[in-house]
């Protein structure tokens, strides 16, 4: 992958630095130019002064005139200069991204009782302190709830942002069991139909539109479940969030955009937390908590992922071990509670955890965000902004140019284009172009999902321009249509990968720049085997991957799942965190509506 800045925004080639005008007061930036011109004329005036009379010529009052004039426009100039470059500099220390902590618990003991008094006495204790953290809530949860006629719960919860954890979490199937042997679209509508019914309950019961994020039940990952998203309404801003831990895909500790969402998922060393039941364990997480975020300060900025479940507070062990263990699947006449812990010990429990909040608080520079907010934290120029002309044809000289045809995420000011990104707006300006019309830059990238298969091994090396051109019409039929690259682009008979098609349009694209015109007479090289770089980003299959949680069957494996994970590899990039000046005003405000 290109060495991209994950913290903040790198200036665009040719904005500005800490000392350019542009970026100070119009007003000020005036001034600055008629006192240079005030210093400028004072002394070309003396110049001539002394030139027709020579210097010791010059009467006295001249001189010391010409000398004093020069002077106090010599100080002007200084003073509007420091007040010019006072904001520009001011502003780059507002843009030094601060160390965001996210709070999340995933709320799903559906059997405890007691577990809906932890929850409560949590939103309690944050509330409390200021800090809204982010509720995942089963389904069921969300139900016996209401069920059971905890409206106090449901209205804490509500000062709170609200997430989703599946419909029955740890039932079996769970989702990785039911996908494991989907495809791309009937695994979308999988997902779809086994936790859409939930969702809408926790929107229905807790009150709210949209959900801030979705994270699988224990291990229970897969791509198609991300975009399942927006069908089961997981979009804050419009934009699917998936926040959760986990290894199948991470992208170097930090948030990530992947399958259409933004991801805060495996981020390793920079997620912690402690175990609430252990006193030996509060004062080493505390120690871990501070040293992540001296870290990340020397980093220049980060996300601190901490995670709990109320349950954490009243089990001896989690509820769902105790009846689903090994893809053991009771009905649910015979579902047990879990062992409680005492009155004494869950009392212990919240103790400590108001002193490891407390010791958090205390760190300087943190801030406590949630997964509604992150939409606004990470902005996706790409889609909002959109690419520039130059943008354009520097993805097509990087893609040509590069070596091996290695296809990669290509980063341009605070612009980074995931190689779907690069396929969709190569392809959507080759066609404007064909059609013989102009680009209306900048062009904004509407996000494809990956192929649904694997690549076709055949290739082609040479063709004509109109068989390319032909090829090019019918993958732009394909996105609009599909929203996902092609798994194979076909030119007349013969199918072609992708990746190689990419590659051709770059040198298109870079023809077209070079010479006003398509290559209609020289035809188009393509590529062959083009490899897609972000594709290590995805974990390989091993028996631990999924088999490591216990619920799941020792050994659980889901191949193909993986492969088609790998395959939203095109999709993924590095999510960049705005200028901390920019989303501040743009947060949502921190208490929702009113219950009904
Ligand atoms: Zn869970």
């Amino acid at each position: 992958m290109n060495r991209i800045d994950f913290r903040w925004h790198e200036p665009s080639s040719g904005s500005a630095g800490p000392f350019d005008l542009q970026t100070s007061s119009p007003i000020l930036s005036i001034l600055f130019i008629l006192s240079m011109f005030g210093v400028l004329t004072a002394w070309l005036r003396l110049k001539a002064e002394l030139h027709t009379r020579g210097f010791k010529r010059a009467s006295n009052m001249v001189k010391r005139f010409a000398h004093l004039a020069l002077l106090w426009r010599l100080v002007w100039l200084l003073a509007c200069l420091g007040f010019t470059t006072a904001p520009a500099l001011a502003g780059t220390e507002r843009a030094r991204p601060e160390i965001d902590v996210i709070l999340w618990f995933d709320t799903e003991d559906y059997l405890s009782p007691a577990d809906d008094d932890a929850t409560l006495r949590l939103c309690q204790l944050l509330t409390a302190r200021d800090i809204r953290a982010t509720f995942k809530i089963v389904g069921e949860k969300a139900r016996v709830l209401e069920q059971r006629g905890r409206r106090d719960v449901i209205a804490a919860l509500r000062r709170h942002d609200i997430g989703f954890h599946g419909n029955l979490h740890s039932v079996h199937p769970t989702p990785t069991e039911y996908l494991a042997d989907c495809g791309w679209l009937d695994g979308i509508a999988e997902f779809t139909r086994h936790e859409g019914g939930g969702a809408a309950d926790v929107r229905r019961i807790l009150g709210v539109e949209t959900l801030a994020c979705y994270g699988q039940p224990g291990s229970s990952w897969g791509p198609q479940a991300i975009a399942a998203l927006p069908a089961i309404g997981v979009a804050p801003h419009g934009v699917p969030c998936y926040v959760d831990d986990g290894s199948p895909v991470g992208l170097d500790h930090r948030p990530f955009w992947y399958a259409g969402a933004l991801n805060v998922f495996n981020l390793g060393p920079n997620c912690t937390r402690i175990n609430v039941q252990d006193p030996e364990d509060l004062e080493p997480g505390k120690r871990q908590a501070s040293e992540i975020a001296t870290r990340l300060g020397g980093e220049c900025g980060g996300l601190i992922s901490i995670y709990f479940h109320p349950c954490e507070w009243i089990h001896q062990e989690f509820w769902d071990g105790v009846n689903f263990k090994r893809g053991a699947n009771p009905p649910r006449e015979q579902w047990k509670a879990p062992p409680q812990r005492t009155a004494a010990e869950t009392e212990a429990a919240f103790q400590r955890f108001a002193d490891y909040l407390d010791h958090i608080r205390s760190i300087p520079g943190v801030r406590w965000v949630t997964a509604g907010d992150l939409p606004l934290l990470y902005p996706d120029e790409v889609r909002t902004t959109g690419a520039t002309a130059n943008d354009l044809a520097e993805l097509a000289r990087r893609i040509s140019s590069s070596p091996g045809r290695a296809l990669d995420v290509i980063s341009i000011g605070s612009r980074v284009y995931s190689v779907a990104d690069q396929l969709e707006l190569l392809t959507r300006a080759v066609h404007e172009v064909d059609a013989g019309r102009a680009v209306n830059f900048p062009l904004k990238a509407l996000g494809l999902f990956g192929p649904d298969a694997p690549p076709p091994t055949d290739a082609i090396t040479n063709l004509n321009w109109f068989a390319f051109r032909d090829a090019t019409r019918g993958v732009f039929q394909f996105i609009v249509t599909e929203h996902r690259v092609p798994a194979r682009v076909f030119i007349g008979a013969d199918a072609v990968a992708p990746g190689d098609f990419l590659a051709a349009l770059a040198g298109v694209w870079d023809f077209y720049v070079a010479n006003g015109k398509l290559p209609i007479k020289q035809g188009v090289t393509l590529g062959s085997h083009a490899s897609i770089v972000p594709e290590k980003y995805v974990a390989q299959d091993t028996p631990e991957l999924f088999g490591g949680w216990i619920i799941h069957k020792a050994g659980f494996r889901a191949p193909k799942l993986m492969e088609l994970a790998r395959l939203q590899a095109w999709t993924l990039k590095p999510a960049v965190r705005a200028l901390s000046g920019e989303s501040t005003s743009a947060l949502p405000a921190s208490v929702p509506e009113v219950p009904k």
